[in-house]
Parts: C-alpha cells; sequence; structure tokens
C-alpha cells in the first residue's frame, strides 16, 4: 500500500507527547526519543501536524 504516513522521522523531535496525546486514534508512539506512527492505526487526519511546534518550523 502507497499510503503517505506522515514522517516524523526528518523532524526534530523533542518527544514532548504532545502528538500522542492529540492522536485519537492513539495511532502515535515515542521510541528512541522521538515520534512514530503506526500505520495501520494512522487515520490520516493531520491532526498531529498540526499541533507538533517541531514539524512546524521545517
Ligand atoms: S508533537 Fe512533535 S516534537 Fe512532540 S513528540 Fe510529537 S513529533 Fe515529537
Ligand atoms: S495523522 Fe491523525 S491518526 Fe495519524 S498519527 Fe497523526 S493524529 Fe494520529
Amino acid at each position: 500500500m502507497g499510503m503517505e504516513i506522515i514522517d516524523f522521522k526528518a523532524t526534530k523531535c523533542k518527544h514532548c507527547y504532545k502528538c500522542v496525546r492529540y492522536c485519537e486514534v492513539k495511532a502515535i508512539q515515542v521510541k528512541d526519543e522521538r515520534a512514530v506512527i503506526m500505520p495501520d492505526k494512522c487515520i490520516l487526519c493531520g491532526h498531529c501536524l498540526r499541533i507538533c511546534l517541531s514539524l512546524q518550523k521545517l
């Protein structure tokens, strides 16, 4: 499947857990001090992108 999952790897994740709290379907985990999205749970709503301060700076 070629679904486009938001890529936190390219970002400077501050592991603030904001995206984890905001994700309605709980598709985000913080592993190795950066956020990782579980593709099978993510519904691509984009909420995590909107609230992540690190991503907004890119
Ligand atoms: S909101 Fe951004 S900085 Fe915070 S844990 Fe999620 S990806 Fe990392
Ligand atoms: S796009 Fe939506 S469902 Fe997917 S990880 Fe971000 S907040 Fe969760």
